[in-house]
């Protein structure tokens, strides 16, 4: 059985799925899995297609200390035990900059341009590029792909993709990317079977989740992102700000002293809603809780994503259609009915029951913006391209261990 091997590493925990690759490049997942708690406390988990569990394993903080080691582990656990030998892997690479639009098949020069990137994405790209070299030393045979975050959103317009900073700048890569491309490109392809009479037309896709962020479709296409230059902007995250005011950053550094590697660090860490509440950054912990600045912290969080959807209306002149997804878009009623309270001006009306049995569509008949959930599957996005890739002329070399 020929197989596709996706990987998603982050700073601490490797996630991976095993594709099967079906007749007429049809992709099936076969197996889903992660190594979390790198460097703290390892621990491997891997469920089969139909949810069965394949492993649950913890180690030694000694024998795990590291991504390169996690991938080793994970590795020899898919190969020597399931015995999955990969014709392709795919990467989920979260910095394309501005020379990537698409998936691109890697070899040591688009490595070396992907490395320049990580001053854009210092705490995600590093850890991308990682599993990247670690294949390329051990199986240069294998093809390989990365697919970016950002390259969905390449499509938008020079006046969206500037900040008004001198140009020198932009030209040196500072500039509004968007990120969440690949699932914003998943669901822009899956909209024309859920809702063909809308899918060409305006569409916001607000995929909130530990990371959040908005996207305005036009004709299935990205023209506007909450995010710009780092994932850090938009709407409040778990542990991100969203939208700040830049002179925050330099009261931080000036008034209150915060080394620069501090305030990255507060930012990416120690802000949204984790920040604000003091309580926690996952939003069901926030929900449960009866601390004032909990519900501070979810009312300002569903308040900055009707906010943002006014902006994103704005840009794409109207709303035809409002769409939910990722973990509190696909799983929280309550939210999405709070948001769609906020959408209330555009003539969105929720349908209450289908809210809450997580419908596919839920909004009323007469809504004039129809609301859907749909959710997401940014790893099946970056299996399929991955084969389109290998489809498209490249050969299918096996793995070949160098020692
Ligand atoms: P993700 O990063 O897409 O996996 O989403 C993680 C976020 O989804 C966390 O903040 C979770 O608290 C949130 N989440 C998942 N399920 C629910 C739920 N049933 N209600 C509220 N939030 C949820």
């Amino acid at each position: 059985m020929d197989t596709i091997l996706v990987i998603n590493a982050g700073s601490s925990s490797v996630k991976f799925q095993v594709y099967s690759i079906e007749g007429e490049g049809k992709l099936r997942r076969q197996i889903k899995g992660q190594m979390d708690g790198i460097g703290s406390r390892p621990r491997l988990r891997a469920t089969g297609a139909g949810g069965d569990p394949l492993a649950d394993r913890a180690y030694p903080i000694e024998a795990v200390p590291d991504l390169p080691t996690a991938m080793g582990v994970a590795g020899e656990w898919l190969r020597e035990e399931i015995q999955v030998t990969p014709i392709a892997v795919g990467h989920r690479v979260v910095h394309g900059g501005p020379d990537y639009d698409r998936p691109v098949l890697i070899d040591h020069g688009v490595v070396a341009r992907l490395e320049r990137f990580v001053t854009l994405a210092p705490l995600h790209q590093p850890h991308n590029l990682t599993p990247i070299r670690s294949v390329l030393t051990n199986y240069p045979g294998l093809p390989q792909v990365a697919c970016f975050d950002t390259a969905f959103h390449r499509t938008h317009d020079p006046v969206a993709d500037h900040y008004a900073i001198p140009h020198q700048l932009y030209a040196e890569g500072v500039r509004r990317y968007g990120f969440h491309g690949l699932s914003y490109e998943y669901i822009s392809r899956t909209l024309p079977s859920v809702a063909p009479d809308i899918a060409k037309g305006r569409v916001i896709v607000a995929h909130l989740g530990s990371g959040a962020s908005m996207c305005a479709l036009k004709d299935g296409r990205s023209v506007e992102s909450t995010m710009g230059f780092t994932a850090l902007d938009g709407v409040p995250m778990g542990t991100r700000p969203g939208q700040i005011d830049p002179g925050v950053v330099l009261y931080l550094l000036t008034e209150k002293g915060m080394p620069p590697a501090k305030v990255q660090d507060f930012l990416y860490r120690d802000c949204g809603l984790k920040g604000l509440s003091g309580v926690s950054n996952d939003m069901r912990e926030l929900q449960e809780s009866t601390d004032p600045k909990a519900k501070l912290a979810v009312d300002h969080f569903v308040y900055r994503v009707g906010v943002n959807a006014g902006m994103l209306a704005a840009a794409l002149q109207g709303l035809d259609a409002f769409v939910f997804t990722a973990g509190i878009g696909e799983n929280s009623a309550s939210i999405r009915a709070r948001v769609v309270e906020q959408l209330g001006w555009f003539g969105a009306r929720l349908d209450a029951a289908e809210n809450a049995r997580h419908a596919q569509k839920i909004s009323q008949a007469g809504s004039a913006v129809p609301v859907y959930v749909i959710p997401t599957d940014e790893e099946l996005m970056i299996a399929q391209h991955t084969l389109a890739l290998l489809m498209n002329g490249h050969s299918h070399n096996r793995a070949e261990k160098v020692s």
